[in-house]
Protein backbone atom coordinates (compact mmCIF):
# COMPACT_ATOMS: atom_id res chain seq x y z
CA UNK A 1 0.00 0.00 0.00
CA UNK A 2 1.48 3.19 -0.91
CA UNK A 3 1.58 6.16 1.65
CA UNK A 4 -1.28 8.33 1.35
CA UNK A 5 -3.38 5.79 -0.83
CA UNK A 6 -6.81 5.64 0.94
CA UNK A 7 -7.29 2.65 2.54
CA UNK A 8 -9.63 0.30 -0.17
CA UNK A 9 -12.97 -1.04 1.70
CA UNK A 10 -12.99 1.76 4.82
CA UNK A 11 -16.34 3.11 3.97
CA UNK A 12 -18.42 0.67 1.19
CA UNK A 13 -20.35 3.79 0.04
CA UNK A 14 -17.55 5.75 -0.49
CA UNK A 15 -15.34 3.17 -2.06
CA UNK A 16 -18.14 2.73 -4.51
CA UNK A 17 -19.57 5.72 -5.97
CA UNK A 18 -18.37 8.26 -8.40
CA UNK A 19 -17.51 11.89 -6.39
CA UNK A 20 -19.65 13.40 -9.09
CA UNK A 21 -22.61 10.63 -9.49
CA UNK A 22 -25.48 11.66 -7.20
CA UNK A 23 -28.73 9.91 -5.52
CA UNK A 24 -31.44 10.96 -6.94
CA UNK A 25 -32.80 13.57 -4.69
CA UNK A 26 -29.27 15.25 -4.36
CA UNK A 27 -29.88 15.92 -8.41
CA UNK A 28 -33.14 17.44 -7.56
CA UNK A 29 -32.56 19.32 -4.90
CA UNK A 30 -29.06 21.30 -6.50
CA UNK A 31 -31.47 21.69 -9.95
CA UNK A 32 -34.21 23.06 -8.29
CA UNK A 33 -31.72 25.49 -6.44
CA UNK A 34 -30.28 26.70 -9.44
CA UNK A 35 -33.86 27.25 -11.17
CA UNK A 36 -34.53 29.59 -8.22
CA UNK A 37 -31.68 31.33 -8.48
CA UNK A 38 -32.22 31.81 -12.05
CA UNK A 39 -35.94 33.05 -11.36
CA UNK A 40 -36.22 34.58 -8.15
CA UNK A 41 -32.04 35.76 -7.91
CA UNK A 42 -30.35 36.78 -11.45
CA UNK A 43 -32.74 39.91 -11.97
CA UNK A 44 -31.66 41.34 -8.42
CA UNK A 45 -27.85 40.75 -8.87
CA UNK A 46 -26.62 43.25 -10.42
CA UNK A 47 -28.80 46.14 -8.19
CA UNK A 48 -27.67 43.86 -4.74
CA UNK A 49 -23.96 44.59 -5.87
CA UNK A 50 -24.67 48.45 -6.14
CA UNK A 51 -26.46 48.79 -2.99
CA UNK A 52 -24.60 46.23 -0.77
CA UNK A 53 -27.91 44.87 0.27
CA UNK A 54 -30.28 42.01 -0.11
CA UNK A 55 -33.92 42.73 0.03
CA UNK A 56 -35.69 41.26 3.05
CA UNK A 57 -38.37 39.40 0.40
CA UNK A 58 -35.68 37.54 -1.29
CA UNK A 59 -34.41 36.60 2.09
CA UNK A 60 -38.09 35.43 2.80
CA UNK A 61 -38.13 33.14 -0.49
CA UNK A 62 -34.87 31.72 0.45
CA UNK A 63 -36.68 30.34 3.87
CA UNK A 64 -39.78 29.90 1.34
CA UNK A 65 -37.28 27.25 -0.89
CA UNK A 66 -35.80 25.62 2.09
CA UNK A 67 -32.39 26.29 1.44
CA UNK A 68 -31.98 28.51 4.81
CA UNK A 69 -32.24 24.96 7.29
CA UNK A 70 -30.88 22.11 5.03
CA UNK A 71 -29.65 20.07 7.61
CA UNK A 72 -32.34 20.72 9.98
CA UNK A 73 -34.65 17.93 10.94
CA UNK A 74 -37.99 17.72 9.86
CA UNK A 75 -39.13 17.40 13.67
CA UNK A 76 -37.69 20.94 13.89
CA UNK A 77 -38.82 22.25 11.16
CA UNK A 78 -36.18 22.42 8.66
CA UNK A 79 -35.41 19.94 5.48
CA UNK A 80 -34.09 17.00 6.91
CA UNK A 81 -31.40 16.95 4.39
CA UNK A 82 -26.99 16.00 4.68
CA UNK A 83 -24.17 18.41 4.68
CA UNK A 84 -23.80 17.61 0.67
CA UNK A 85 -27.47 18.83 0.33
CA UNK A 86 -26.10 22.03 1.95
CA UNK A 87 -22.69 22.05 -0.53
CA UNK A 88 -25.00 21.51 -3.54
CA UNK A 89 -26.69 24.28 -2.66
CA UNK A 90 -24.30 26.45 -2.22
CA UNK A 91 -22.66 26.21 -5.25
CA UNK A 92 -26.03 26.17 -7.33
CA UNK A 93 -26.26 29.76 -5.46
CA UNK A 94 -23.10 30.89 -5.80
CA UNK A 95 -23.52 29.91 -10.01
CA UNK A 96 -25.78 33.13 -9.98
CA UNK A 97 -24.63 34.96 -7.16
CA UNK A 98 -21.84 34.29 -4.39
CA UNK A 99 -23.19 37.29 -1.89
CA UNK A 100 -26.55 35.12 -1.57
CA UNK A 101 -24.05 31.48 -1.23
CA UNK A 102 -22.60 33.43 1.09
CA UNK A 103 -25.37 34.09 2.85
CA UNK A 104 -27.02 30.74 2.64
CA UNK A 105 -23.03 29.14 3.95
CA UNK A 106 -22.69 31.00 7.31
CA UNK A 107 -26.73 29.93 7.82
CA UNK A 108 -25.83 26.57 7.16
CA UNK A 109 -22.54 25.37 7.76
CA UNK A 110 -21.55 27.47 10.43
CA UNK A 111 -24.66 28.26 12.57
CA UNK A 112 -27.24 25.97 12.46
CA UNK A 113 -24.30 23.02 11.97
CA UNK A 114 -22.78 24.41 15.80
CA UNK A 115 -26.38 24.63 16.93
CA UNK A 116 -27.17 21.27 15.76
CA UNK A 117 -23.89 19.81 17.00
CA UNK A 118 -23.15 21.24 20.34
CA UNK A 119 -26.73 22.99 21.51
CA UNK A 120 -28.75 20.68 23.91
CA UNK A 121 -32.54 19.61 23.64
CA UNK A 122 -33.09 23.20 24.86
CA UNK A 123 -31.10 25.35 22.56
CA UNK A 124 -32.39 22.60 19.68
CA UNK A 125 -35.87 23.38 20.17
CA UNK A 126 -35.98 27.46 20.80
CA UNK A 127 -33.83 28.27 17.88
CA UNK A 128 -33.59 25.42 15.13
CA UNK A 129 -36.87 25.96 13.83
CA UNK A 130 -36.68 29.74 14.23
CA UNK A 131 -33.01 29.40 12.26
CA UNK A 132 -35.05 26.92 9.49
CA UNK A 133 -37.93 29.36 8.81
CA UNK A 134 -37.72 33.42 9.69
CA UNK A 135 -34.32 33.92 11.92
CA UNK A 136 -31.09 34.56 10.14
CA UNK A 137 -27.81 33.26 11.65
CA UNK A 138 -24.42 35.25 11.89
CA UNK A 139 -21.06 33.35 13.11
CA UNK A 140 -18.73 36.06 15.14
CA UNK A 141 -15.48 34.85 15.94
CA UNK A 142 -12.91 37.50 14.58
CA UNK A 143 -12.07 40.38 16.42
CA UNK A 144 -9.90 43.30 15.19
CA UNK A 145 -6.27 42.20 16.45
CA UNK A 146 -7.68 38.40 16.12
CA UNK A 147 -8.02 36.88 12.60
CA UNK A 148 -5.64 33.95 11.72
CA UNK A 149 -4.98 34.10 15.31
CA UNK A 150 -8.94 33.93 16.18
CA UNK A 151 -8.05 32.43 19.43
CA UNK A 152 -6.23 35.19 20.78
CA UNK A 153 -9.65 37.03 20.86
CA UNK A 154 -9.91 39.81 23.49
CA UNK A 155 -13.89 39.71 23.98
CA UNK A 156 -14.62 38.17 27.60
CA UNK A 157 -17.69 37.00 29.30
CA UNK A 158 -18.15 37.61 32.90
CA UNK A 159 -20.68 35.72 34.86
CA UNK A 160 -23.57 37.42 36.59
CA UNK A 161 -26.70 36.04 38.82
CA UNK A 162 -28.43 35.31 35.37
CA UNK A 163 -26.13 34.50 33.42
CA UNK A 164 -22.81 35.86 31.48
CA UNK A 165 -21.74 39.50 31.00
CA UNK A 166 -20.15 40.09 27.52
CA UNK A 167 -18.07 42.55 26.54
CA UNK A 168 -15.73 43.14 23.20
CA UNK A 169 -16.40 43.88 19.77
CA UNK A 170 -16.44 41.33 16.76
CA UNK A 171 -15.43 43.03 13.34
CA UNK A 172 -16.31 40.94 9.69
CA UNK A 173 -19.14 39.07 11.05
CA UNK A 174 -20.91 38.15 7.37
CA UNK A 175 -25.02 38.30 8.24
CA UNK A 176 -24.39 41.03 11.09
CA UNK A 177 -26.96 43.17 9.44
CA UNK A 178 -30.03 40.51 8.49
CA UNK A 179 -29.04 38.59 11.11
CA UNK A 180 -31.30 37.93 14.37
CA UNK A 181 -29.17 35.24 15.99
CA UNK A 182 -25.30 35.47 16.52
CA UNK A 183 -22.96 32.87 17.52
CA UNK A 184 -20.55 34.64 19.64
CA UNK A 185 -17.25 33.64 20.98
CA UNK A 186 -15.84 35.41 24.51
CA UNK A 187 -13.47 34.24 26.69
CA UNK A 188 -14.45 33.41 30.23
CA UNK A 189 -10.63 33.41 31.19
CA UNK A 190 -8.49 35.69 29.40
CA UNK A 191 -5.20 34.70 31.21
CA UNK A 192 -6.17 30.61 29.99
CA UNK A 193 -5.78 31.40 26.33
CA UNK A 194 -7.74 28.88 24.33
CA UNK A 195 -8.96 27.03 26.96
CA UNK A 196 -11.51 30.22 28.53
CA UNK A 197 -13.12 30.03 25.17
CA UNK A 198 -17.08 29.87 25.27
CA UNK A 199 -19.46 30.41 22.85
CA UNK A 200 -22.82 31.72 23.72
CA UNK A 201 -25.88 31.95 21.45
CA UNK A 202 -26.66 35.85 21.53
CA UNK A 203 -29.95 37.25 19.91
CA UNK A 204 -30.23 40.70 18.08
CA UNK A 205 -32.31 42.79 20.71
CA UNK A 206 -30.28 40.61 24.20
CA UNK A 207 -29.74 44.41 26.03
CA UNK A 208 -26.20 45.56 25.14
CA UNK A 209 -25.83 43.95 22.18
CA UNK A 210 -25.78 46.36 18.96
CA UNK A 211 -24.93 46.02 15.17
CA UNK A 212 -22.18 48.29 14.08
CA UNK A 213 -20.38 49.47 11.38
CA UNK A 214 -21.14 47.59 7.86
CA UNK A 215 -17.37 47.38 5.66
CA UNK A 216 -17.76 48.78 1.87
CA UNK A 217 -15.76 45.85 0.46
CA UNK A 218 -14.28 44.87 -3.11
CA UNK A 219 -16.74 41.79 -3.65
CA UNK A 220 -19.80 39.97 -2.29
CA UNK A 221 -21.30 43.21 -1.64
CA UNK A 222 -24.68 42.24 -1.16
CA UNK A 223 -23.25 40.13 1.60
CA UNK A 224 -23.48 42.31 4.87
CA UNK A 225 -20.17 42.22 7.18
CA UNK A 226 -20.17 44.18 10.04
CA UNK A 227 -19.07 45.64 13.54
CA UNK A 228 -20.81 44.26 16.09
CA UNK A 229 -20.48 45.69 19.82
CA UNK A 230 -20.86 43.96 23.05
CA UNK A 231 -21.43 46.51 25.44
CA UNK A 232 -22.35 44.77 29.01
CA UNK A 233 -24.47 42.15 26.60
CA UNK A 234 -26.36 39.86 28.99
CA UNK A 235 -26.13 36.46 27.85
CA UNK A 236 -28.53 33.92 29.96
CA UNK A 237 -26.84 31.07 31.06
CA UNK A 238 -28.70 28.50 28.92
CA UNK A 239 -27.85 30.22 25.87
CA UNK A 240 -23.78 29.11 26.29
CA UNK A 241 -23.21 26.62 23.39
CA UNK A 242 -21.55 24.04 24.03
CA UNK A 243 -19.20 23.46 27.32
CA UNK A 244 -17.64 26.77 29.28
CA UNK A 245 -14.13 26.98 28.03
CA UNK A 246 -14.78 24.35 25.44
CA UNK A 247 -15.50 27.23 22.45
CA UNK A 248 -12.40 26.43 20.66
CA UNK A 249 -13.65 23.29 19.67
CA UNK A 250 -17.05 24.26 18.27
CA UNK A 251 -14.91 27.14 16.24
CA UNK A 252 -12.43 24.61 15.16
CA UNK A 253 -15.15 22.23 13.91
CA UNK A 254 -17.37 23.80 12.77
CA UNK A 255 -14.56 26.05 10.52
CA UNK A 256 -13.07 22.72 9.44
CA UNK A 257 -16.94 22.16 7.91
CA UNK A 258 -17.71 25.65 6.47
CA UNK A 259 -14.58 25.56 4.51
CA UNK A 260 -15.87 22.79 2.56
CA UNK A 261 -19.06 25.57 1.85
CA UNK A 262 -16.28 28.09 0.81
CA UNK A 263 -15.17 25.90 -1.38
CA UNK A 264 -18.52 25.18 -2.78
CA UNK A 265 -19.11 28.78 -3.41
CA UNK A 266 -15.91 29.01 -5.38
CA UNK A 267 -16.84 26.07 -7.86
CA UNK A 268 -20.38 27.85 -7.97
CA UNK A 269 -18.88 31.48 -9.02
CA UNK A 270 -16.24 30.03 -11.15
CA UNK A 271 -18.97 27.30 -13.30
CA UNK A 272 -21.04 30.50 -13.68
CA UNK A 273 -17.77 32.78 -15.16
CA UNK A 274 -17.20 29.71 -17.51
CA UNK A 275 -20.50 29.98 -18.48
CA UNK A 276 -20.45 33.44 -19.50
CA UNK A 277 -17.48 32.99 -21.05
CA UNK A 278 -18.52 30.21 -23.04
CA UNK A 279 -21.78 31.66 -24.52
CA UNK A 280 -20.25 35.07 -25.41
CA UNK A 281 -17.20 33.63 -27.20
CA UNK A 282 -19.50 31.40 -28.99
CA UNK A 283 -21.75 34.86 -29.66
CA UNK A 284 -18.62 37.54 -30.24
CA UNK A 285 -17.05 37.50 -34.16
CA UNK A 286 -13.75 39.04 -35.12
CA UNK A 287 -12.08 38.53 -37.78
CA UNK A 288 -15.02 37.20 -39.50
CA UNK A 289 -15.77 34.44 -37.18
CA UNK A 290 -16.64 33.83 -33.51
CA UNK A 291 -14.26 33.84 -31.03
CA UNK A 292 -14.67 30.54 -29.84
CA UNK A 293 -13.71 29.42 -33.13
CA UNK A 294 -9.75 30.05 -32.67
CA UNK A 295 -8.22 27.03 -31.35
CA UNK A 296 -6.02 29.47 -28.70
CA UNK A 297 -9.46 30.48 -27.31
CA UNK A 298 -10.71 26.91 -26.84
CA UNK A 299 -7.70 25.82 -25.18
CA UNK A 300 -7.87 28.41 -22.52
CA UNK A 301 -11.76 27.22 -21.84
CA UNK A 302 -10.54 24.10 -21.84
CA UNK A 303 -7.89 24.52 -19.47
CA UNK A 304 -10.29 26.62 -17.06
CA UNK A 305 -13.11 23.79 -17.48
CA UNK A 306 -10.53 21.30 -16.20
CA UNK A 307 -9.11 23.25 -13.58
CA UNK A 308 -13.01 23.60 -12.42
CA UNK A 309 -13.26 19.58 -13.06
CA UNK A 310 -10.78 19.07 -10.39
CA UNK A 311 -11.55 21.83 -8.25
CA UNK A 312 -14.84 20.35 -8.10
CA UNK A 313 -13.69 17.15 -6.82
CA UNK A 314 -12.10 18.66 -4.51
CA UNK A 315 -15.21 19.64 -2.63
CA UNK A 316 -17.56 16.63 -3.12
CA UNK A 317 -14.48 14.34 -1.67
CA UNK A 318 -14.18 16.74 1.78
CA UNK A 319 -18.20 16.57 1.53
CA UNK A 320 -18.67 12.77 0.76
CA UNK A 321 -15.67 12.15 3.74
CA UNK A 322 -17.65 14.39 5.85
CA UNK A 323 -20.86 12.95 5.62
CA UNK A 324 -19.70 9.75 6.09
CA UNK A 325 -17.99 10.29 9.53
CA UNK A 326 -14.45 10.21 7.89
CA UNK A 327 -10.92 12.41 8.60
CA UNK A 328 -11.32 15.37 6.25
CA UNK A 329 -9.28 18.00 7.83
CA UNK A 330 -6.57 18.17 5.53
CA UNK A 331 -9.06 17.61 2.72
CA UNK A 332 -11.58 20.69 3.74
CA UNK A 333 -7.98 22.41 3.45
CA UNK A 334 -7.12 21.64 0.09
CA UNK A 335 -10.01 21.90 -1.38
CA UNK A 336 -10.68 26.12 0.40
CA UNK A 337 -6.98 26.54 -1.53
CA UNK A 338 -7.18 25.09 -4.33
CA UNK A 339 -11.01 25.94 -5.59
CA UNK A 340 -10.31 30.03 -4.16
CA UNK A 341 -6.97 29.71 -6.64
CA UNK A 342 -9.17 28.33 -9.56
CA UNK A 343 -12.03 30.74 -9.29
CA UNK A 344 -9.31 33.52 -9.13
CA UNK A 345 -7.86 32.50 -12.31
CA UNK A 346 -10.54 31.34 -14.47
CA UNK A 347 -13.15 34.13 -13.24
CA UNK A 348 -9.78 36.67 -14.57
CA UNK A 349 -9.70 34.58 -17.98
CA UNK A 350 -13.82 34.98 -17.95
CA UNK A 351 -12.60 38.93 -18.07
CA UNK A 352 -10.34 38.50 -20.41
CA UNK A 353 -12.31 36.89 -22.67
CA UNK A 354 -15.23 39.60 -22.63
CA UNK A 355 -12.41 41.76 -23.80
CA UNK A 356 -13.08 45.60 -22.93
CA UNK A 357 -17.04 44.15 -22.10
CA UNK A 358 -15.16 42.30 -19.43
CA UNK A 359 -14.43 45.44 -17.79
CA UNK A 360 -17.56 46.96 -17.26
CA UNK A 361 -20.79 46.55 -15.26
CA UNK A 362 -22.90 45.68 -18.00
CA UNK A 363 -21.96 42.38 -18.41
CA UNK A 364 -21.26 40.09 -15.09
CA UNK A 365 -17.96 38.64 -14.97
CA UNK A 366 -16.17 41.58 -13.73
CA UNK A 367 -18.35 41.20 -10.45
CA UNK A 368 -17.80 37.54 -10.69
CA UNK A 369 -13.68 38.26 -10.78
CA UNK A 370 -14.12 40.60 -7.62
CA UNK A 371 -16.27 38.30 -5.72
CA UNK A 372 -13.88 35.19 -6.25
CA UNK A 373 -10.83 37.15 -4.45
CA UNK A 374 -12.61 36.79 -0.40
CA UNK A 375 -12.17 32.47 -0.74
CA UNK A 376 -8.32 33.14 -0.46
CA UNK A 377 -9.08 34.95 2.83
CA UNK A 378 -12.68 34.59 5.14
CA UNK A 379 -12.72 31.35 6.69
CA UNK A 380 -8.53 31.01 7.12
CA UNK A 381 -6.31 32.71 4.17
CA UNK A 382 -4.66 30.68 1.86
CA UNK A 383 -1.49 30.52 4.06
CA UNK A 384 -3.60 29.13 6.74
CA UNK A 385 -4.96 26.37 4.70
CA UNK A 386 -0.82 25.62 3.61
CA UNK A 387 -0.18 25.30 7.23
CA UNK A 388 -2.62 22.87 7.84
CA UNK A 389 -2.07 20.90 5.21
CA UNK A 390 1.80 20.62 6.21
CA UNK A 391 1.25 19.81 9.52
CA UNK A 392 -0.84 17.17 8.51
CA UNK A 393 1.73 15.17 5.93
CA UNK A 394 4.70 16.19 7.47
CA UNK A 395 3.10 14.92 10.71
C1 LIG B 1 -15.96 39.68 3.69
C2 LIG B 1 -15.51 39.05 4.97
C3 LIG B 1 -16.40 38.27 5.70
C4 LIG B 1 -15.99 37.67 6.90
N1 LIG B 1 -16.91 36.98 7.65
C5 LIG B 1 -16.57 36.56 8.89
C6 LIG B 1 -17.56 35.99 9.77
O1 LIG B 1 -18.74 35.83 9.41
N2 LIG B 1 -17.17 35.64 11.02
C7 LIG B 1 -15.90 35.79 11.48
O2 LIG B 1 -15.64 35.46 12.63
N3 LIG B 1 -14.94 36.33 10.67
C8 LIG B 1 -15.25 36.71 9.40
N4 LIG B 1 -14.30 37.28 8.57
C9 LIG B 1 -12.92 37.44 9.07
C10 LIG B 1 -11.93 36.55 8.34
O3 LIG B 1 -12.11 35.21 8.72
C11 LIG B 1 -10.52 37.09 8.62
O4 LIG B 1 -10.40 38.32 7.92
C12 LIG B 1 -9.45 36.13 8.17
O5 LIG B 1 -9.44 34.99 9.00
C13 LIG B 1 -8.05 36.77 8.20
O6 LIG B 1 -7.82 37.44 9.38
P1 LIG B 1 -7.24 38.94 9.37
O7 LIG B 1 -8.11 39.72 8.46
O8 LIG B 1 -7.08 39.41 10.75
O9 LIG B 1 -5.81 38.80 8.67
P2 LIG B 1 -4.42 38.47 9.43
O10 LIG B 1 -4.60 37.28 10.31
O11 LIG B 1 -3.89 39.72 10.04
O12 LIG B 1 -3.50 38.06 8.19
C14 LIG B 1 -2.78 39.01 7.39
C15 LIG B 1 -1.86 38.22 6.45
O13 LIG B 1 -0.90 37.49 7.23
C16 LIG B 1 -0.91 36.13 6.86
N5 LIG B 1 -0.63 35.31 8.03
C17 LIG B 1 -1.17 35.43 9.29
N6 LIG B 1 -0.68 34.48 10.10
C18 LIG B 1 0.17 33.73 9.35
C19 LIG B 1 0.99 32.59 9.60
N7 LIG B 1 1.01 32.00 10.81
N8 LIG B 1 1.74 32.09 8.59
C20 LIG B 1 1.72 32.66 7.36
N9 LIG B 1 0.96 33.74 7.05
C21 LIG B 1 0.20 34.27 8.03
C22 LIG B 1 -2.33 35.88 6.33
O14 LIG B 1 -2.35 34.76 5.45
C23 LIG B 1 -2.62 37.19 5.61
O15 LIG B 1 -2.08 37.14 4.31
C24 LIG B 1 -14.66 37.84 7.35
C25 LIG B 1 -13.77 38.62 6.59
C26 LIG B 1 -14.16 39.22 5.43
C27 LIG B 1 -13.18 40.07 4.66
Amino acid sequence: MLEGMPTPGANETLATRALTTFEEDETLFSQSVYEFADREIRPLVRSMDEQGSIPRSLIDKLFDHGVMGIEIPEAHGGAGASFFHAILGIEALARVDPSIAALVDVQNTLVINAVMRYGGDDLKERYLPRLGSSAVGAYALSEAGSGSDAFALSSHAVESPDGFILNGRKLWITNGNEADVFIVFASVNLDAGYRGITAFVVERDFPGFTVGKKEDKLGIRASSTCELLLEDCQVPRANVLGEIGKGYKVAIETLNEGRIGIGAQMIGLTQGALDHAIAYTKERRQFGKAVADFQGVQFQLAQAATELEAARLTVYNAARLRVAGEPFLKEAAMCKLYTSEVAERVTSLAVNLFGGYGFVKDYPVEKLYRDAKIGQIYEGTSNLQLQTIAKQILG
